[in-house]
């Protein structure tokens, strides 16, 4: 079943401060994203910063309206619904937020923090309350003696696991994991993936788990989609992403080429990945996006944008490579350098 679904899912944002706004002021964050979740399922959706994965978090918590598209929760369309009617399923699907830290008052208590998002809501007895903080808590492996500590007398991992008691109080049925452990070393972060990947069990959650980072995805995931621009460019099951990724974009990631020094990369076709194909100045407003730092870059790609299409089994990508392989193979040999 589909927890969650979108379909062709747009969020365009306008460039400010122009007299004259013209259509390339128009930047579509997210641009036309069918994606969905399953119930019980975990997606990873990769792709470096800037790339839309917060702002299609944002449009799924209903944080951001869509200028375009469709987003149906259990089914149901709830594109155009308001404010109050959303309360009711934004308690369904809850952000374990980036900076654990930051994103806490250093004043109030672990027990005030967890509690606030009920507070936000309302309606609840002290006494229940207390309740679910804990159970919260527990469930996060802190027992009750950390309900009345600051943040500042918490670890990192502590203090993530805080975020999660935080998002679990409403039981949930969906987390929205937005880059949950960019600040915890290689070890916590294991812990932490595990502690999810119990809840996920104890609790038949369900995970949309965004991050740049793809090393924690096949072992987390159950699928991953990959987004590059605000477009999806592939999808794929997590277990067969290092082998199968069709998507040069994807390739560049799992090689972790795309952005330190790209200058210093140089491509077959002896262009380096990364420096535009067109004329400074001229905006890619057709073809395929990922053109100008594509090493296999073709001429149809500069004038027909690749559409996201079944290549194999559960496999998706958006690429002219594939187009005339029924089976996934490359219709030129290509290697990112
Ligand atoms: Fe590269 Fe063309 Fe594929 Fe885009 S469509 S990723 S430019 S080969
Ligand atoms: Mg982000």
């Amino acid at each position: 079943m589909r927890l969650i679904e979108t379909e062709r899912l747009t969020k365009v944002y306008q460039r400010e401060g122009r007299w004259f706004p013209s259509a390339n002021d128009a930047v579509p964050a997210v641009d036309r994203v069918s994606l969905h979740v399953e119930k019980g399922e975990t997606l990873g959706l990769v792709g470096e910063s800037g790339s839309g994965k917060s702002t299609f978090a944002r449009l799924l918590l209903g944080l951001e309206t869509a200028t375009e598209g469709r987003l149906l929760f259990g089914g149901e369309d709830v594109t155009r619904w308001g404010f109050k009617r959303l309360r009711t399923i934004r308690s369904r699907m809850q952000m374990v937020f980036q900076n654990s830290y930051s994103s806490f008052d250093p004043l109030f208590t672990v027990e005030r923090i967890v509690g606030e998002p009920l507070s936000n809501y309302g309606g609840m007895a002290a006494r229940k309350r207390r309740r679910v903080i804990l159970e919260s808590l527990d469930m996060v492996g802190l027992g009750a003696a950390y309900a009345e500590r600051y943040p500042h007398e918490l670890s990192g991992g502590q203090l993530q696991r805080v975020n999660i008691a935080r998002a679990l109080v409403f039981q949930p049925e969906l987390l929205i994991c937005d880059e949950p452990f960019s600040s915890l070393d290689f070890k916590l972060r294991r812990q932490i993936l595990t502690l999810l990947e119990e809840l996920k069990i104890r609790l038949g959650l369900s995970y949309l788990y965004i991050t740049h980072d793809l090393s924690s995805v096949s072992r987390f995931c159950d699928r991953v989609a990959v987004m590059y621009k605000g477009q999806i460019v592939e999808t794929l099951p997590a277990a067969r992403i290092a082998e199968e990724a069709l998507h040069p974009y994807t390739r560049a990631l799992l090689d972790a080429v795309p952005v330190q020094d790209p200058r210093l990369r140089r491509s077959k076709t002896g262009r380096p990945v990364g420096e535009p194909a067109l004329p400074h100045g001229e905006s890619v407003i057709q073809g395929c996006r990922f053109c100008s730092r594509c090493p296999a870059a073709m001429p149809v790609c500069t004038t027909v944008e690749p559409a996201l299409e079944r290549k194999r089994p559960f496999h998706h990508a958006a690429c002219h490579l594939y187009a005339n392989e029924a089976e996934g193979k490359a219709s030129q040999t290509f290697q990112i350098v």
